[in-house]
């Protein structure tokens, strides 16, 4: 029997795109065929407006865009929103309550924009180490501080909200633990989950079985396994990195630059900065090789970020630098950027933040000297 379709509606990530997120030119060829014959092509996506595929986006006679799982529908004829079905404020802060004590990758989807905490941000690397998927977050995703905050800011377009976790494993038991939260007290309920692994069921066989209030319930226990659970694999050996910051003066403001895009922090601001630990006059000449013309220069205190698998020791430098002239060869591609610019365009991620704190007080007494 002939069938009359009317509308065809496409997921993207594992359907209409390729695993390195492309469209083949097959698909390009019958979805835009089918657009030829009059059937209107639609996505069905969980990614939100903003993080449509151009690819997609460029394929003729695709008229709408189901977003956020359905929580919004765009006409592209219309330029507009037809239909939205948002969260609550209430849901979107119980599901953040409820989630608060478990190690994911938290983020909200905002009128067609997902935000996710910095925190979860920086760590991306520990939930997909590298890959095309990797980089459409990069690109997609806005950090910020303070999600709840965000939330109540934005009661009205809530459009989802999404927990990652690193493993199925550990999504499972975060399942069974939402499943088994009173409705009224999920915040006291997450605390004693944290306090009994803090205080009770220590690990390596110094559980204190006796004063446990699960004794009654645990497979651990009843099994005689107590010394064997919770495994924990072997945690991998961590490595040390010397790193000199260079932070790069002129007037009121200093140079930055954007980090490659794989690796750690890989697309993010950050101050410049050498492998090693470098003398002065090292650190001088690194600022001439960045094309810049060093003047003062005063040697800054220590300070220490680790990572999951690596551990940065650094030391730094405040140099003061001309203010570079138009025949400066950028080649570093160094940004200058002042105290409100590193707040509101540039954000430089937590592990430079001793050395953000010295660049504030600087730039503030540049500030008063104007
Ligand atoms: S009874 Fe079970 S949960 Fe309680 S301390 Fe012992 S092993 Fe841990």
């Amino acid at each position: 029997m002939k069938r009359d379709i009317k509308l065809i509606g496409l997921d993207l990530d594992g359907t209409v795109l390729t695993d390195d997120k492309r469209i083949t030119e097959r698909t390009r060829i019958v979805l835009e065929t089918a657009a030829e014959k009059g059937v209107t092509v639609m996505t069905a996506t969980g990614r939100p407006l903003n993080a449509i595929s151009p690819e997609f986006l460029s394929l003729k006679g695709v008229r709408y865009l189901m977003a956020s799982n359905g929580a919004v529908i765009y006409d592209r004829e219309q330029k507009k929103i037809i239909h939205r079905v948002c969260l609550s404020f209430e849901q979107a802060r119980e599901i953040f309550r409820r989630a608060e004590a478990f190690d994911a990758w938290k983020e909200i989807c905002i009128d067609g924009v997902s935000y996710t905490s910095r925190e979860s941000f920086e760590k991306l690397e520990e939930y997909i180490p590298e890959g095309p998927t990797r980089k459409y977050l990069l690109e997609s995703r806005v950090p910020v501080d303070n999600l709840p905050a965000m939330i109540s800011d934005n009661r009205e377009l809530l459009e989802k909200v999404c927990l990652f976790f690193p493993t199925t494993q550990a999504r499972d038991i975060a399942k069974e633990a939402f499943a088994d939260m009173p409705e009224d007290r999920p915040g006291a309920f997450n605390q004693a989950l944290m306090e009994l692994g803090e205080l009770i069921c220590l690990p390596n066989g110094a559980a204190k079985c006796g004063e446990c209030p699960l004794a009654g319930i645990c497979f651990a226990e009843r099994e005689g396994l107590v010394k064997e659970l919770p495994f924990r694999s072997k945690a991998k050996e961590r490595a040390v990195e010397d790193r000199t910051i260079l932070i790069l003066a002129s007037e009121n403001r200093v140079f930055i630059r954007t980090r490659e895009n794989k690796g750690l922090l890989a697309g993010l601001c950050e101050l410049p900065s050498v492998k090693g630990r470098l003398s002065a006059s090292d650190a001088r000449r690194a600022a001439a090789d960045m094309g810049l013309c060093p003047a003062e220069i005063e040697a800054l205190p220590e300070a220490k970020h680790v990572f999951s698998h690596i551990e940065w020791r650094m030391t730094g430098f405040l140099i003061w630098v001309d203010e570079p002239g138009p025949e400066w060869d950028n080649k570093e591609g160094l940004i200058p950027a002042g105290i409100e610019e590193l707040k509101n365009e540039y954000p430089i991620p937590s592990a430079f933040r001793f050395y953000m704190e010295i660049i504030e007080s600087v730039l503030k007494k540049a500030d008063n000297k104007e």
